[in-house]
């Protein structure tokens, strides 16, 4: 019995045949170790080459050259991959006027500290930090970094980029496989998220190699306007969730929007270095049981498909991931997937739960002027590359992915 099979066998003991029964023809043609194959050709060194490469864009807030310039640069990589089917989605942005007091990722008002439950719904336990965005140009002491992330923001027309892998056997499903592009903070956006666009551009090289086959597609998206609230994954579910599945022109085989099977989005990979400590700082070193976080949300309308996606998922690290452990929780918020969540079968992957962990304060870099390449050890960066395993094991084994 191949790899393969057994790992779709174990998926079906877990009670995960609706996930994984439809793909099961395709991968048992699949070569023997086809995914191991695949996730060894991810690697350390073009993680962090890709994640240093955003960085020269800087925070790449929305609405600015630096973010466009990113957009543009991020679509010529995919171009290099071989990743050729490449779209863009095109929208407005108007910033809420007065802003909205609920805002993005700690930014607005927040509820009382003596609350009990994180966003997402679950319960924060132990010591908090503070968190918020910093909008204070002078608290960037690199003035190289503080130049770049200069230009404000203006409202208008805005862009994200998208490549696919289309698949040979059913080229109207397919997977999707997203990460945010935008950051904010007068930083790098180096962890948040530029280690979840690197991610997903990773996995696009991987799978747009020539000898590289899919029975299913996989669409991978560089959102914008994430830290605005999630407008550029709205934006993309309003445009595209009418056209999904519809041949066009009829009888080309082509499917600009194949059907949705399932959205993973990636946020925030690096730092697990545990909970604050009483005086409120951190372990300055990546802690050894840092594990990553995969999410969904139990309120949306596909919980039970979402959550039997992130068991594959979890099955997908504990098989083929090389160093660090992957937890399942059920309070996937703040994030990209959360648009999809009412539609399809949604998840998130981060280095902590973003509700009770990081909104607790476990990432003291988090839009902060800290979130610089330089931040960051090889222990870090390798917690990124765990998820980018995760990720690609699992989906490689959902599309069928075959090396001829
Ligand atoms: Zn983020």
């Amino acid at each position: 019995m191949n790899r393969t099979i057994r790992f779709l066998l174990l998926l079906a003991l877990l009670g995960l045949a609706s996930v994984a029964a439809a793909q099961v023809d395709s991968a048992r043609a699949s070569a023997p170790d086809a995914v191991a194959q695949l996730v060894a050709r991810l690697d350390l060194e073009q993680y962090k080459a890709t994640i240093k490469g955003l960085t020269q864009f800087g925070d790449r807030r929305q609405g600015t050259d630096r973010n466009r310039n990113a957009v543009n640069w991020i679509e010529a990589q995919l171009r290099n991959y071989g990743c050729t089917d490449i779209g863009r989605i095109k929208y407005d942005y108007q910033p809420p006027s007065p802003p909205s007091p609920e805002g993005r990722g700690g930014q607005g008002v927040r509820p009382a500290r003596d609350t009990t439950r994180a966003s997402g719904g679950g319960r924060y336990r132990g010591i908090r930090a503070r968190t918020g965005v910093n909008t204070d140009s002078l608290q960037q002491p690199d003035a190289r970094v503080r130049a770049i992330d200069m230009q404000p923001t203006t409202p208008g027309a805005r862009e994200e980029v998208y490549c696919t892998k289309v698949g040979t056997g059913h080229p109207s499903e397919m997977y999707i496989v997203g990460g945010h592009m935008d950051g904010h903070g007068w930083g790098e956006a180096a962890n948040d998220d530029g280690s979840g666009t690197a991610l997903v551009m990773q996995l696009a090289r991987v799978f747009s190699a020539a000898d590289v086959h899919t029975d299913r597609s996989i669409r991978f998206v560089l959102w914008n306007n994430e830290e605005t609230g999630l407008n550029g994954a709205r934006a993309y579910v309003e445009q595209r969730q009418a056209l999904q599945g519809k041949e066009d022109p009829p009888g080309s085989g082509k499917y600009p929007e194949p059907t949705w099977l399932g959205m993973i989005q990636h946020d925030m990979m690096l730092w697990d270095h545990g909970m604050p400590r009483a005086d409120g700082t951190l372990s300055p070193e990546q802690r050894p049981e840092a594990d990553v976080n995969i999410e969904f949300q139990s309120s949306a309308k596909f919980a039970p498909q979402a959550q039997q996606l992130a068991f594959v998922f979890q099955v997908a690290n504990e098989k083929y991931a090389t160093d660090y452990p992957a937890t399942v929780g059920a309070h996937m918020t703040n994030t990209d997937s959360a648009p999809f969540q009412d539609v399809v079968a949604a998840i998130s992957l981060r280095e902590n739960e973003r509700g009770t962990q990081i909104g607790a304060g476990w990432d003291p870099n988090w839009h902060q002027p800290t979130d610089v390449y330089s931040t960051y050890s090889d222990k870090d960066f390798r917690l990124g590359l765990n998820a980018a395993q995760t990720t690609l094991a699992a989906v490689a084994g959902l599309v069928g992915a075959t090396i001829k």
